[in-house]
């Protein structure tokens, strides 16, 4: 088989391959076979925001050459790669789940978490399932019990408060947060350190979020605390 060399700053970088007929997860230290799916994570301070944050991008290996490729084609991969190991095995990959409950006539919605902080959506559609009905064959494997992933499952606190500057930029959709306003905090671990992805109110994906997972959410003022409140 085909491998290649991929060289990471050791110092900045590191990440992960996941070969697509196992989904099993590899961290990346030395060859990466052909075929595989390659997320890179690299730090950079970024002087605006006076932060360090983490920056991924992904790809794969092919013929001993990386591509690279953006989130959206990545997971289009794992669709397919997720189809066929479902073909082959009869059970979902480790690590997927179902992410929107399934609907009949329409892609299964299913989420590949490679760890809390990479998540990739994936569409299994009837075509990727050699012309089978994602609802049925899905349905079929995962039985009667609901298997719905909570995507915000980690036990910190998610911190809402107003934002003290206008520096901060959503990490949803990547517009500022306007001072003042109210955003929300996902809490991540960096350097052992707690830190903060913030977003803005309406980038949140309420329903996957859990009222007790909130913190500060008294500090607000009635009118904010009540439509947060409302969100649950
Ligand atoms: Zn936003």
């Amino acid at each position: 088989m085909n491998k290649m060399k991929l060289i990471l700053d050791s110092e900045n970088e590191w990440g992960f391959f996941v070969d697509p007929k196992t989904f099993d997860i590899f961290t990346i230290d030395n060859d990466i076979p052909d075929s595989s799916l390659v997320i890179v994570k690299e730090k950079e301070y970024i002087e605006d925001i006076d932060r360090t944050v983490i920056q991924t991008s992904y790809g794969i290996v092919d013929k001993n050459k990386f591509i690279t490729k953006n989130k959206k084609e990545i997971s289009k991969l794992m669709s397919e790669a997720c189809s066929k190991f479902i073909l082959a095995r009869d059970t979902l990959p480790p690590k997927v789940k179902v992410e929107k409950e399934l609907q009949e006539d329409k892609p299964a919605q299913l989420a590949f978490m490679l760890s809390n902080y990479d998540i990739f959506h994936l569409k299994i559609s009837s075509t990727m399932l050699d012309g089978l009905n994602p609802f049925e064959r899905i349905q079929d494997i995962i039985g009667n019990e609901t298997q719905k992933l909570t995507l915000y499952d980690r036990e910190d606190k998610w911190k809402i408060e107003y934002a003290k500057s206008s520096r901060a930029t959503c990490k949803s959709c990547g517009l500022k947060i306007e001072k003042g306003t109210v955003r929300i905090g996902e809490p991540y671990y960096f350097d052992q350190y707690l830190n903060y992805r913030w977003h803005h109110e309406k980038c949140i994906f309420w329903s996957r979020l859990e009222i007790k997972q909130l913190e500060n959410l008294e500090q607000l003022e009635k009118e904010d605390k009540k439509r947060i409140e409302s969100y649950f």
